[in-house]
C-alpha cells in the first residue's frame, strides 16, 4: 500500500509542507474553523468555531489531537454540569436538551 509518487515536486520528504493535502480528495487543506457536534447522555452539544484544517475542495475538516482533547474535556465537563442541573429540574422534558457553544 506504500505507493509513493516519484514526481519531481515530491522530492523534499523531510520538509513538512505548510499546506497539507486532503486524504479524501487531495485538495489543499487550509487553516479554518469547524463545528463539532456531540451527543452524550441524551444531550446534544455543538461546539462552534473550533480551530481546524479545512479542505478547500471538498470541505472536509481535520482537527489536531490536541484540539480534539481540549474539546472532549470541555464537552465532558458540560455534560456533567447539564446532567447535575437536569437532576434538580424534574420538569425538564426528555429529548430537548441541546447546547451550542461558540468560542
Ligand atoms: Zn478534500
Amino acid at each position: 500500500m506504500d505507493k509513493r509518487l516519484s514526481t519531481p515536486k515530491e522530492g523534499r520528504e523531510k520538509v513538512i509542507p505548510k499546506e497539507r493535502k486532503c486524504p479524501e480528495c487531495k485538495g489543499v487543506v487550509k487553516p479554518g474553523r469547524t463545528e463539532l457536534a456531540y451527543e452524550l447522555a441524551g444531550v446534544k452539544i455543538t461546539v462552534k468555531n473550533v480551530c481546524a484544517s479545512v479542505c478547500s475542495k471538498c470541505g472536509q475538516s481535520f482537527i489536531s489531537g490536541r484540539v480534539a482533547e481540549d474539546v472532549n474535556r470541555l464537552v465532558n465537563r458540560i455534560t456533567e454540569d447539564i446532567n447535575s442541573f437536569v437532576r434538580t429540574q424534574p420538569q425538564v422534558s426528555e429529548g430537548s436538551k441541546e447546547v451550542a457553544i461558540a468560542v
